[in-house]
Formats: structure tokens, sequence, C-alpha cells
């Protein structure tokens, strides 16, 4: 099964992502979603995780 986020293989230790960034970028995604319009476009959904990252507390 690829990584859902850049479709590379999955890592065992990050599944069903490939990489924590993957992972990372996934959760900005989803929290993202919870209170803006989601967007396709990849920079602002590196954005999103990095601003996802530093705003939410880590929850893992
Ligand atoms: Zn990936």
């Amino acid at each position: 099964m690829p990584c859902p986020i850049c479709e590379k293989e999955t890592v065992a230790a990050y599944r069903p992502f490939c990489s924590r960034r993957c992972a990372d970028v996934d959760l900005g995604r989803w929290l993202n979603g919870s209170y803006a319009v989601p967007s396709s476009d990849p920079e602002d959904v590196e954005q999103a995780a990095s601003e996802a990252a530093k705003a939410a507390p880590k929850i893992h």
C-alpha cells in the first residue's frame, strides 16, 4: 500500500505513511480541514502541516 501523501512505499514504523513528514502532512490536512477549506495545493498542505505542528500540542 503506497503512502497516501506522496505515494511512495510505506515504512512500517510510519504506516500508513512513508515517513514522519508525511504523517505530519496528513495530520495538518486533517486539522486544517476542521476549520478551513482544504487545499490540494502541495505548498499549502505543507504550510498547513507546519502551522499545525506549531499550533497544536503533540498528541503522540
Ligand atoms: Zn509519503
